[in-house]
């Protein structure tokens, strides 16, 4: 049975005043905390010990209108920004993580083929036919309640930038023929579309990065297999098993972005690699919002024990707050930052902003767990899902903890072009 609702009326993340959110900010926001404490909180334990997808999530949320949240407002969508999408996705974290980040791989189907792409170059020829087939895919997600996967990890050097996707595209009359493996797809199974990147072949020539094509593979098509089994330590809700793709013909309008546009999108617009973070920084907010509960007596299904006095307690929450607000306030610049052509600064401060939001919500949820204690840390209460699934941002490609240091002590010692002789 699922828990009750929580009906505390939550602070915001981000306080629409002080940090000046836009009208539309400030409303999608408030839409997504009421949504996810009456709707998502109540449910989340369910799916992290069944390890299943949030099936009745994905219908309600296409009923509110989220599913199409990035999809711009003349095509029918709710027309947020990145920044805006990123700060309502922060919100929804707070409350069912593996929502929030499986809602991510489908938000970006469309922030990726929408807001980001209009800022890119294309001959107004390619960009007409974008427009024409992107129609396609954001009505069948308006009016349908399609749901659209992300799944490019592969388990070699190509997710992390390192190397061109050893998933292929053949070109044929009509569309594209399809082969290769995709490993912890989430959304695997559930799904109706696979956005996937992979390489376009070419006859002679070695496979490149600048070949990457984005194509949504419908689930149902010939040749498409789920495998494996979906037991992790978190984030268990987003059932990320293995796709196989044997041979599969993928119509040519089944391309999210026309060729040459996903290299384009990642070299020029590398905020696209943020959109991971929201979610986790939602978590790290769940655990201080629990742990200011808890100390005070005021969790729901715990005694109302006040433990507030304690200077002990009193420390580790400031250590916790220090934490938020410092991953709150850089991670803020950084998605206000984001558009096309950063600076090198601007880049950096992104790296630096993923690297703090994955790190500190594991951290942040490890004091609250150490601090609460033993009585906090059963099954019955969200604190040991939201500490195990805020363990899993740091590993999430491109840009993993890990990569995020490599990056910035490069790009910090060496300018572009220099090398040591
Ligand atoms: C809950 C969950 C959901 C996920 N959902 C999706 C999804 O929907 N779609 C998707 O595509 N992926 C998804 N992933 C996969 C994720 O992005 C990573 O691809 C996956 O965790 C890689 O695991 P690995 O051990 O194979 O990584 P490896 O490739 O073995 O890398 C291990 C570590 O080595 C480092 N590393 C990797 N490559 C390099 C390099 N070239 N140079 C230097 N260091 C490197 C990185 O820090 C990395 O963390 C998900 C992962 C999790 C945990």
């Amino acid at each position: 049975m699922d828990a009750p609702p929580v009906m505390t009326a939550d602070a915001p993340i981000f306080e629409p005043g002080a940090f000046r959110l836009t009208a539309r900010e400030a409303e999608l926001t408030a839409k997504a905390r009421e949504f996810g404490a009456r709707v998502l909180a109540p449910r989340a334990a369910r799916w992290d010990r069944e390890a299943a997808f949030p099936t009745d999530n994905y219908r309600d949320m296409h009923a509110e209108g989220l599913l199409g949240i990035c999809i711009p407002e003349e095509e029918g969508g709710l027309g947020a920004d990145f920044r805006a999408y990123c700060l309502t996705a922060a919100e929804l974290g707070r409350y069912c993580g593996a929502t929030a980040l499986t809602w991510n791989m489908h938000v970006c189907s469309t922030l990726w083929t929408g807001m980001l792409t209009d800022d890119l170059e294309m001959e107004p020829a390619t960009r007409a036919e974008h427009l024409r087939r992107r129609r396609s895919h954001y009505d069948r997600i308006l009016r349908k309640g399609a749901i659209y996967s992300q799944p490019f990890s592969e388990g070699g050097a190509a997710a992390a930038g390192a190397a061109a996707f050893g998933t292929t595209a053949r070109r044929v009359p009509g569309g594209f023929v399809v082969n290769g493996k995709k490993i912890f797809a989430s959304l695997a199974g559930h799904a109706d579309q696979y956005g996937i990147l992979c390489t376009e072949t070419k006859e002679g020539e070695k496979a490149s990065r600048r070949d990457t094509l984005y194509l949504a593979v419908p689930a149902g098509a010939p040749g498409v297999q789920v495998t494996g089994e979906w037991d992790p330590l978190g984030m268990r809700g987003t059932v990320s098993r293995t796709l196989l793709f044997e041979e599969v013909f993928v119509a040519d309008d089944a391309a999210l972005m026309p060729p040459g546009v996903y290299f384009q999108a990642a070299t020029r617009w590398p905020h696209m690699f943020l959109t991971l973070s929201p979610t986790y920084v939602g978590l790290a907010h769940a655990a201080y919002d629990f742990t200011i509960r808890y100390l005070r007596g005021e969790q729901p299904g715990t005694p109302p024990v006040k433990r507030r006095m304690y200077p002990t307690k009193q420390i580790a929450v400031a250590q916790m707050r220090v934490m938020l607000e410092q991953t709150k306030t850089l991670w803020f610049q950084a998605i206000t930052d984001a558009g096309p052509d950063p600076s090198k600064d601007q880049v950096m401060r992104a790296l630096a902003a993923q690297h703090t939001v994955m790190e500190n919500a594991a951290a942040i949820a490890a004091l609250a767990v150490r601090t609460c204690g033993g009585q906090a840390m059963l099954k019955s209460l969200p604190l040991e899902r939201i500490f195990r699934d805020s363990r899993c941002g740091a590993l999430m490609l491109p840009w993993t903890a890990e990569l995020c240091l490599d990056r910035l002590g490069r790009d910090s010692l060496y300018e572009k072009g220099e090398a040591d002789p």
